[in-house]
């Protein structure tokens, strides 16, 4: 047997255990997080939708009509008019024929590749790509090829040399731990030349990025015939929970017959199905909200350059301030907690060895102030020697 207790202690000694802090308040700016009042910059929640009152209203008249549980898969009994009524809402929004609900991005994105995929096909990787897209690369057993972060050049030549029966590449459109945002025309060209499906996982663009909110596709002007597998997540700028997949009709078919995580699981309750039409239609509506986070990404970028902090390229809601060192990366974001913020220290395995790193995210909700407050902190903690 492993001896589990030496793992912990080793991860302690590198600075790598991860423990879980308890909240006491809605997803906001101002939390209440262990028994403290502090201002939160690492939610996803980048519009300040989590704790909207429509959208609270709208899950609530669905538990009073649906109940709560779902009661089964949705291939059994568990598909609901909710379930229904916001697949075909979803799809007509990111102007796509069909969509399909999971009940997690993890759970849609190892079910989309590992349906799609066998042996002897190949799977191409962005470096930084999301953990359950390679998740669902590795249960498909096609051959895994991993190409530098964003790299178009090297991911050519290895397209080129694949003699794979099926070729699928796969990106985040927003990369969740930098913030950047992928080639997205070049990928869609490439892929296109190669005869190779694309898929972009949208977690982080969606309701964000684009026109009225429908993602990075928009922000480039691509659509459906430059990407044909377009996942995206409703936990995040969407304040609620779930995913979805955007393909055509054919896919879809496919994908509902043999996406082992959308067949072999509970549908999610209808309450949150119809939740998340709420929110879907304030985030059509939401361009107020989309600035006022633009503004909060530009002021807190600003104040942080004026610091010199090693400040990662980045435009959206997702900033980091790399650190490098495992010790000195939690060393800061634990004296940015006693004065009153919670920022999250990421560090390895989820980003690289040696970039360890704050991670900050932006809300339409977060406040000038807040932001200069938070500002203010960093001059205060951290200090140059931090810097890689
Ligand atoms: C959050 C995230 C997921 C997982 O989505 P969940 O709904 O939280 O399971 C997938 N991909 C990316 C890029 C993400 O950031």
């Amino acid at each position: 047997m492993k001896n589990l207790a030496q793992r912990l202690d080793e991860r302690r000694r590198q600075s790598l255990y991860r423990f879980r802090r308890i909240a006491d308040s809605p997803q906001q700016p101002l939390m209440r997080i262990d028994g403290r009042e502090v201002i939160g910059f690492c939610s996803n929640d980048y519009l300040g939708l989590a704790n909207h009152p429509d959208i609270i209203a709208a899950f609530k008249r669905a538990a009073d009509a649906f109940g709560v549980g779902s009661g089964a898969a949705h291939l059994i009994n568990g598909h609901s008019r909710y379930h229904h009524q916001l697949e075909e809402a979803l799809a007509e929004f990111v102007g796509y024929p069909r969509a399909l609900l999971f009940s997690t991005g993890y759970m849609a994105n190892v079910g989309i590749v590992q349906a799609l995929l066998e042996p002897g096909d190949a799977v191409f990787a962005d470096r930084l790509d999301h953990a359950s897209l390679l998740d669902g690369a590795l249960l498909s057993r096609a051959r895994l090829q991993r190409y530098p972060h964003g790299d178009v050049t090297a991911l050519e030549a290895k397209l080129a040399a694949s003699r794979a029966a099926d070729r699928l590449v796969m990106t985040d459109g927003v990369f969740s731990m930098d913030g950047d945002i992928a080639p997205l025309p070049a990928l869609a060209a490439l892929a296109r030349r190669h005869d190779a499906w694309l898929m972009v996982d949208d977690a982080h663009g969606i309701g964000v990025l684009g026109e009225g909110g429908r993602g990075s596709l928009s922000r480039f002007g691509l659509g459906q015939g430059d990407v044909p597998i377009l996942m995206a997540t409703l936990g995040k700028a969407f304040g609620v929970a779930g995913a979805f997949v955007a393909g055509d009709e054919t896919l879809i078919e496919y994908l509902i017959q043999s996406a082992r995580s959308y067949i072999y699981t509970t549908a999610m309750p209808p309450a949150i199905a119809a939740a998340t039409l709420a929110s879907l239609d304030i985030v059509r509506r939401a361009d107020d909200r989309r600035q006022r986070l633009r503004e909060n990404i530009a002021a807190f970028r600003a104040g942080v350059a004026a610091l010199n902090l090693p400040l990662l390229d980045s435009e959206t809601a997702i900033q980091g301030i790399v650190v490098g060192d495992n010790a000195a990366a939690t060393r800061l974001s634990e004296a940015l907690f006693d004065a009153g913020f919670l920022v999250t220290a990421i560090r390895p395995p989820t980003v690289p060895e040696g970039t360890a790193r704050l991670r900050l995210t932006l809300s339409a909700a977060h406040t000038a102030e807040q932001i200069e407050r938070l500002l203010d902190a960093l001059a205060r903690l951290a200090s140059p020697t931090d810097a890689p």
